[in-house]
């Protein structure tokens, strides 16, 4: 098996042990392969190798990958999965199967607009910031709240869910507490949404706290440096 094959199989093993653990299946949880250490060749490898979405934190990097030829005959789902400015949003929405990342009303409106332009309905995730670190991207709890009965405005959007980064300390328990306080407010604004809009899709969990994400619920974990490990 070459190297990229072995530690995806390995962060499989993980994800279906840590639902297990936690009395969930397996496919619950679905992974994004995130391939910003990476060339666009080896991001093709791990397609091929069996990981069928991959995800970018930055668009630049995402339009460039998508573009390789590398990636000629292959159609990954691409996610954006990190902080998406305006201006970068027109070029982006054609290339993505979700956007996890939208952190503010304006950007919602800018991803809804260029959507209608191409007649598709694009996914995407509010992120919050359940940590309170202020270097951290996302809406408050309680200005997502208070936005909460303008979310079916949006027509050319898909809202699935919610995403969201641990505090920066590499705290597990600290971890353990921020995805159980996404899961608790996505309960919340569920009941504060227009009725259509469902939250099913909780986006939490990298590569050294995915274990954890998962026994707090978390249905697509973002794991990059694990699946990359002893590759150059
Ligand atoms: C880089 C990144 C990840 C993956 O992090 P690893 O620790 O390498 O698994 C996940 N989510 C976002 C938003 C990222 O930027």
């Amino acid at each position: 098996m070459s190297i990229v094959a072995d530690n995806l199989a390995r962060v499989r093993e993980r994800i279906a042990l840590a639902a297990a653990k936690a009395g969930r299946a397996a496919g619950e949880v679905q992974l994004v392969g995130v391939t910003k250490y990476v060339t666009a060749q080896r991001a093709a490898e791990l397609l091929q190798t069996g990981c069928a979405i991959l995800g970018e934190s930055r668009p630049q990097q995402l339009w460039d990958k998508a573009a390789d030829a590398a990636f000629e005959s292959l159609t990954p789902n691409w996610h954006m999965i990190g902080h998406l400015q305006r201006n970068k949003v027109a070029r982006t929405v054609p290339l993505v199967a979700m956007i996890h990342s939208v952190d503010s009303p304006r950007l919602l409106k800018a991803i809804d607009d260029s959507a209608a332009t191409t007649g598709s309905r694009t996914k995407v995730l509010l992120e919050v910031n359940c940590s309170g670190d202020s270097e951290k991207h996302g809406f408050t709890p309680e200005a997502l709240s208070e936005f909460a009965s303008e979310l079916g405005n949006y027509s050319s959007v898909e809202i699935c869910g919610l995403m969201t980064m641990a505090a920066g300390d590499r705290n597990l328990s600290t971890a353990a507490a921020n995805f159980a306080a996404l899961r608790e407010f996505r309960d919340q604004l569920a009941g504060e949404v227009p009725g259509a809009i469902e939250l099913a899709e909780l986006s939490m969990g990298m590569s050294g706290d995915f274990e954890v994400a998962i026994a707090e619920g978390s249905t697509i974990v973002r794991v990059g440096s694990a699946l990359w490990e002893g590759v150059e």
